[in-house]
């Protein structure tokens, strides 16, 4: 009965609100830590590995030499490569692709590459609309190096880990 009047009591004078508006109070006049994304954004680490990309040489030619090391050591089997050899008897890829959906961005690929070629950049806005999209091919990979080689060389210049 006694704790059905304070029950009572306590309902009728608001007490709970009161409660929930003091925590509201003490939050409203401290430093804010929500970043308005997209127009903030978080730091980034320096060793964050985002997208996949193929570099080229200042010449424009591909540095991937089809040793198909990244496809070996990739622990997710995340890595396709077809390769021939070229009318020049370089060896090129024909296929690369990348399947992000098995992909958990381990970076081990990018540490076996004996020339630099496949790389993890900072980009992690991005996203699939079609089925399919998933994988990654040769040719948006050569495009998403295209887009970030200055950033890469600049981290590549300052010795900066994976980027
Ligand atoms: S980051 Fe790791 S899992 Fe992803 S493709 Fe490279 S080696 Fe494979
Ligand atoms: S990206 Fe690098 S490791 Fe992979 S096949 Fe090409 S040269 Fe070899």
């Amino acid at each position: 009965m006694l704790q059905t009047m304070r029950d009572y009591l306590r309902s009728l004078l608001l007490l709970e609100l009161f409660q929930g508006l003091s925590v509201t109070g003490r939050y409203f006049f401290k430093t804010k830590f929500t970043v308005q994304y997209p127009e903030e954004k978080a730091p980034l680490s320096p060793r964050f590995r985002g997208l996949h990309a193929l570099r080229r040489y200042e010449n424009g030619e591909e540095r991937c030499i089809a040793c198909k090391l990244c496809e070996a050591t990739c622990p997710a089997l995340a890595i396709t490569i077809e390769a021939e050899p070229r009318a020049d008897g370089s060896r090129r890829t024909t296929r690369y692709d990348i399947d992000l959906f098995k992909c958990i961005f381990c970076g081990f690929c990018e540490e076996s590459c004996p020339v630099d070629s496949i790389v993890e950049t900072s980009c992690y806005e991005y996203c699939f609309e079609q089925r399919g999209e998933h994988i990654m091919t040769k040719d948006r990979l050569l495009a998403i190096g295209d887009q970030y080689e200055a950033e890469i060389a600049a981290a590549r210049a300052a010795d900066a880990p994976y980027r």
